[in-house]
C-alpha cells in the first residue's frame, strides 16, 4: 500500500487531477450506488476551499495594494478593466460569429408543447448595483462571503494602512495582513494535493445523477457553445498571452492546471480561486501585487466563457422559437452579455440564471432558459475553465503592462519534488 501509494506520488498532480476526472466519469457510470457513497469526499474538498476564500480574498487584495502603492493601485486597476473588456468583447465576439453560422436553433420551431420551468429572473435597478457595491457592515460581507464588498473593503484597508503616519502601527497591520495571506497560500497547498480525490469525487457524483447523456448527448447547441468555448481558450487567451504577455502560454498552462481541472469539476471560479492564486504565483510566478488584485476580482467579474454562453443561449433561443434578431438586437444581445457576465457570481450555474436578463433586454421568450436546462451542467463546466484560464491570462497580461517579468518555476513534477524543495 505504501509502495503503491509512493507510485503516485511521483506522477506529476495535473495528471492525478486529470485521471481523478476521468475515473469519476466512470465510476459514476457503471457503480452509481458507490459514486453517492463518497460524494461526501467531494463536499468536503469543497468545503474545504470555501474556508480559505474569504481570509484569503481580503488578506491577498490588501495586501496587493500595500505592493503596489496607493497610486498604482488606480493605474493598475485602469489596465485591469482594460483587459477584462478587451477579452470579454473577443469572447461574445467569437460566439456571436458562430451561433450566427451554424445557427443550432434554426428549424426546431418551438412555440406551443413546450414546458416551462420556473426562472428566477434578476431584478434591481443600476444605482442600486452600485450603492452595493459598499458593505453596509464589513462583517456581514464577510460573513455572507459578498466578493465585491469583501474586495472594496480590503483595497480601502490596503490603501490606508500603507498611509498610516504611525510607523510601529503601519508595520504590525502590514505583518499582519501579510502573515494571513502567507498562511491561507499555505493551507490551500495542502487542499490541492488532495484535488484528485475530490475531482474524482465530484464528477462521479454527477454524472451518477445526470447520467453520461449528459456529455454524451450535447446537441448542436452545446457543440455550438463548446467550439466557442474551445476557440477561446486554445487560440484567443494563448494568442492574448503571447502578444500582449510575452509568455508561452503551453508553460503557463502547465502551471495553472490544477486551478483549470478543478473550475472543470467544481463549475465555480470563486472556489477555484484558492487554487488560482497559490499555482498563478507559485507555479506561474506571477507577482503578488498583481495576482492578488486581478484573480480575486476576475473571480467574480471577468467571465468570459459566460459571456460567450450567454450569447450563444440567447441567439439559440431566438432561432429555436422562429424569432429574427435584426443587427441591433444582436448588438443589445451582446451588450446585456457582458454585463451578465460581469454580474455573475462564481457560482454554479450563475450564468443560466443571468441568461433571463439578456432575454429579457430583446424580448425574447424566458422559458428559453429552461429549454437549454438540460445541457448547462456540462456547459457551465467548460465556461468556468474558461473564465479561470482567462483571469489568469489577464494576471500574465497585466504583469508586463506594468513592467514586472513573469518567472515561470520549473513545474512542480511530483509531490514528492515539491516536498524535497520545501
Ligand atoms: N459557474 C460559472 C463560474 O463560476 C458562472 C456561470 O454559471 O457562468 O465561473
Amino acid at each position: 500500500m505504501k509502495g503503491f501509494a509512493r507510485t503516485i506520488s511521483k506522477v506529476p498532480l495535473h495528471w492525478q487531477i486529470g485521471a481523478g476526472v476521468v475515473l469519476g466519469a466512470i465510476a459514476g457510470y457503471f457503480f452509481p450506488g458507490f459514486a453517492l457513497k463518497v460524494e461526501a469526499l467531494g463536499k468536503l474538498f469543497l468545503r474545504a476551499l470555501q474556508m480559505i476564500i474569504v481570509p484569503l480574498v481580503f488578506a491577498s487584495v490588501a495586501a496587493g495594494t500595500f505592493g503596489a502603492g496607493s497610486r498604482a493601485v488606480g493605474r493598475l486597476a485602469g489596465k485591469t478593466f482594460v483587459y477584462y473588456i478587451l477579452s470579454s468583447l473577443a469572447a461574445i465576439f467569437t460566439g456571436q460569429l458562430l451561433v450566427n453560422v451554424i445557427r443550432p436553433g434554426a428549424g426546431a420551431n418551438l412555440s406551443a408543447g413546450f414546458v416551462p420551468h420556473q426562472v428566477k429572473s434578476f431584478s434591481g435597478s443600476l444605482s442600486d448595483v452600485l450603492v452595493n457595491l459598499l458593505p453596509a457592515n464589513p462583517v456581514k460581507a464577510l460573513a455572507d462571503g459578498n466578493m465585491i464588498q469583501i474586495i472594496i473593503f480590503a483595497l480601502l484597508c490596503g490603501f490606508f494602512i500603507i498611509r498610516m503616519k504611525n510607523e510601529e502601527k503601519r508595520h504590525s497591520l502590514v505583518t499582519l495582513v501579510e502573515g494571513i495571506f502567507e498562511l491561507m497560500m499555505d493551507m490551500t497547498g495542502l487542499i490541492i494535493r488532495f484535488a484528485p480525490i475530490g475531482v474524482f469525487a465530484l464528477i462521479a457524483a454527477t454524472i451518477a445523477r445526470s447520467g453520461m447523456e449528459t456529455f454524451a448527448f450535447l446537441g448542436k447547441y452545446a457543440v455550438t457553445v463548446t467550439l466557442g468555448l474551445a476557440f477561446h481558450a486554445f487560440v484567443t487567451l494563448p494568442i492574448i498571452q503571447r502578444v500582449l504577455g510575452g509568455t508561452s502560454p503551453v508553460k503557463i498552462c502547465r502551471a495553472v492546471s490544477p486551478a483549470l481541472l478543478t473550475a472543470f469539476s467544481t463549475s465555480s471560479s470563486s472556489a477555484t480561486l484558492p487554487i488560482t492564486l497559490e499555482r498563478a504565483e507559485r507555479g506561474a510566478g506571477i507577482p503578488n501585487r498583481i495576482a492578488g488584485f486581478v484573480l480575486p476580482l476576475g473571480a467574480t467579474v471577468n467571465m468570459d466563457g459566460t459571456a460567450l454562453y450567454e450569447c450563444v443561449a440567447a441567439v439559440f433561443v431566438a432561432q429555436a422559437y422562429g424569432i429574427d434578431l435584426s443587427f441591433g438586437q444582436q448588438m443589445i444581445v451582446a451588450a446585456t452579455a457582458l454585463l451578465a457576465s460581469v454580474g455573475a457570481a462564481g457560482i454554479p450555474m450563475a450564468g443560466l440564471v443571468m441568461l433571463a436578463v439578456v432575454l429579457k433586454a430583446v424580448g425574447l421568450p424566458l422559458e428559453g432558459v429552461g429549454l437549454i436546462l438540460a445541457v448547462d451542467r456540462v456547459l457551465d463546466m467548460m465556461r468556468t475553465t474558461v473564465n479561470v484560464w482567462s483571469d489568469v491570462t489577464g494576471s500574465v497580461v497585466v504583469s508586463r503592462w506594468e513592467g514586472e517579468r513573469v518567472k515561470i518555476s520549473p513545474v512542480e513534477t511530483t509531490l514528492e519534488e515539491a516536498e524535497a524543495a520545501e
